[in-house]
């Protein structure tokens, strides 16, 4: 390393300062309090649910899984669990994760069928057992092993989309020909004290080829958490961010200090870096680090993300920037 005399040392270092202190007046640190940051619309619930079950005495593993399911159990919600649009035979396949930041240990189920909580599956696996992913029969067993009850995950509107959809001779399907119909809910939260996780629930791709699993349940990619940095998730095509490990990405990113906001963007501009036609992609990503800044982005104005933000007892719904 160059020598540095006193005089440049001390500029640099007041540079340093000053953008520290923009650094900190645009990202207001939240430290001592939760923070529940998911994706859509259906993360407003999500969040507040979280929060009560916190505030009540959960941990933030119960609070993430109770508040995803609420979305799983709304059959207004067609892109989770119970009323989650199904595959190209007309059944539904979850995916769904959960990482806690302390223990570095995941728990996660693909292409499960007939339980409208994959969440709370996937904590199970987590909590229970030594593996971390669990699919399809293999997932369902378990489930039923811990007591969950199979269902009909189809409700009389998903069945009646699915019929139209099959009906329609001009229609979508994954043969190299996308359909697009989907809305993970991802939540990252922080306890206010740098602990974080981040957990993602989804029926995945609507019309999706049987036994496709996308980005939600695989670890680094739909979710990850660490408590020495944050915590970070992702919706949109998954088959396209699974080639990029989002999650872990923007992770990583904000280990070599990008705020939440700026590893979001980087993690965008990365994928377009390595295939421009990535700008045309549906992808959105939200981050926390482990000091309670938020970030969220989408690639393009025409995906743009509406996320939920629930800190210091207010429920909001804003909308991220979109780069293209
Ligand atoms: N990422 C999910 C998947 O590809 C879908 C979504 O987030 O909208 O399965």
């Amino acid at each position: 390393m160059e020598p540095i005399d006193r005089r440049s040392f001390m500029k640099s270092v007041a540079g340093a300062a000053v953008l520290v202190a923009a650094d900190s007046a645009r990202t207001k640190a939240y430290e001592g309090s939760p923070v529940f940051l998911s994706t859509w619309v259906h993360g407003k619930p999500a969040n507040e649910r979280a929060a009560e079950v916190f505030k009540a005495g959960g941990n933030l593993l119960d609070a993430v899984e109770k508040g995803i399911n609420v979305a799983e159990n709304d059959p207004n919600v067609t892109s989770v669990g119970y009323g989650g649009l199904p595959n190209a035979q007309g059944v539904v396949e979850l995916d769904a994760a959960i990482i806690d930041g302390t223990r570095h240990r995941a728990g996660a189920v693909c292409s499960l069928r007939e339980i409208k909580n994959p969440i709370s599956v996937a904590r199970l696996v987590l909590e229970k057992t030594q593996h971390t992913t669990l699919a399809g029969e293999g997932a369902l067993r378990f489930a039923l092993q811990m007591g969950f009850r199979p269902e009909q995950l189809l409700t009389p509107e998903s069945l009646k989309k699915w019929l139209d959809w099959k009906a329609n001779p001009q229609r979508k399907t994954f043969w190299l020909n996308p359909a697009d119909n989907h809305d993970t809910l991802g939540m990252v939260a922080t306890d206010g004290k740098g602990h974080v996780v981040s957990g993602c629930s989804t029926s995945g791709l609507a019309w999706k080829i049987p036994g496709r699993v996308g980005d939600s349940p695989l670890i680094g990619c739909g979710v990850y958490a660490d408590d020495n940095v944050g915590a970070a998730s992702a919706t949109g095509n998954g088959d396209l961010m699974s080639n990029y490990c989002t999650s872990i990405s923007i992770v990583h990113y904000m280990a070599r200090g990008a705020s939440p906001q700026d590893a979001c963007t980087e993690l965008l501009e990365h994928m377009v870096k390595t295939d421009p036609d990535n700008r045309t992609g549906d992808v959105c990503v939200i981050a926390i680090n482990n000091r309670g800044e938020i970030g969220a982005a989408a690639m393009k104005k025409s995906y743009r993300l509406k996320y939920a933000l629930w800190r210091d007892g207010e429920s909001q719904l804003l909308e991220s920037v979109a780069l293209y």
